[in-house]
C-alpha cells in the first residue's frame, strides 16, 4: 500500500473519531427517509455532488451518514433513491446484497472506523439474485458461488411457505434474504451487536419497489 494511501486512511479514521455519533441512529434513519420522499415527490435536491465537496472530502476524509449493504442491481442506486450527495453514504453494493466475508468487513469498516451510527440492508423486488436462487436456474463462472450464500434463505422461505408460488415466493424469499444478511451481520460481528445493544448502532432492513420507488421498512 503507497504511504499516501496510508495518511488517507489515518485521516478518515482521525476525523471519523470526531464526527461519531453526531447524529442519533434514529434520526439517521429519518435523514434517509426524508431523502427517500423526496425523490418520490420528484423533489431531489441531489446535495452536495459539486467539486467544493469533492475537495472537502479529499482534504478532510468522508463523513458518511449511514452504511448501505444493498443490490448491485441497476435500479437501486442508494444516493438517488435516499437523495443523498457525495460522500453522504457508505455504500456495499453485492448481487442479492448478501453478507458474506468481504461484505462483513466493508460494513464492519462503515461503522467502526468511518462511524456511521445506521446500518441499512436493502433489498428491492425483482430481485434476478434471489430469483436465481429461487428458480435453481443453472447459472455459469462464479455465479453458482453467489446462489451458494443466497439458497440456504430461499429453501428455508419454501418450506415455510409451501403455498407461495411465482412472484408471492419470490417476494417472501426476497424478504428472508434481507432478513438473513441482518442476521449474518449480527452473528458474525460481536462488536457490532455490542454496539447496537449500547444503541450506538441501528441495524434495520428495507425492501425497495422498483416499480413505484418506495421502500418498504421490515420490523425487526
Ligand atoms: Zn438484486
Amino acid at each position: 500500500m503507497k504511504a499516501a494511501s496510508l495518511a488517507a486512511i489515518a485521516l478518515a479514521l482521525s476525523s471519523s473519531l470526531a464526527c461519531y455519533a453526531e447524529s442519533t441512529p434514529q434520526q439517521v434513519w429519518d435523514r434517509l427517509k426524508e431523502g427517500n420522499k423526496r425523490y418520490l415527490a420528484g423533489k431531489s435536491i441531489h446535495p452536495r455532488f459539486d467539486a467544493a465537496k469533492r475537495q472537502q472530502t479529499a482534504l478532510n476524509g468522508q463523513k458518511p451518514i449511514a452504511t448501505i449493504l444493498g443490490c448491485a442491481d441497476a435500479r437501486v442506486p442508494p444516493e438517488v433513491v435516499f437523495d443523498q450527495g457525495f460522500g453522504d453514504l457508505f455504500v456495499v453494493r453485492v448481487a442479492g446484497n448478501v453478507c458474506a466475508i468481504a461484505e462483513l468487513a466493508s460494513i464492519e469498516y462503515g461503522v467502526k472506523y468511518v462511524k456511521t451510527p445506521l446500518i441499512v440492508v436493502l433489498g428491492h423486488t425483482q430481485c434476478g439474485a434471489v430469483d436465481g436462487a429461487v428458480s435453481g436456474a443453472a447459472l455459469k463462472g462464479s455465479l453458482p458461488k453467489l446462489m451458494a450464500l443466497i439458497t440456504p434463505t430461499t429453501d428455508k422461505t419454501k418450506k415455510s411457505h409451501p403455498e407461495l408460488k411465482g412472484n408471492d415466493l419470490l417476494n417472501a424469499a426476497i424478504e428472508d434474504n434481507v432478513r438473513n444478511s441482518i442476521a449474518e451481520i449480527r452473528k458474525n460481528s460481536p462488536g457490532l451487536t455490542d454496539l447496537v445493544k449500547q444503541k450506538k448502532l441501528l441495524i434495520v432492513g428495507g425492501i425497495r419497489n422498483i416499480e413505484d420507488g418506495t421502500i418498504r421498512w421490515l420490523s425487526n
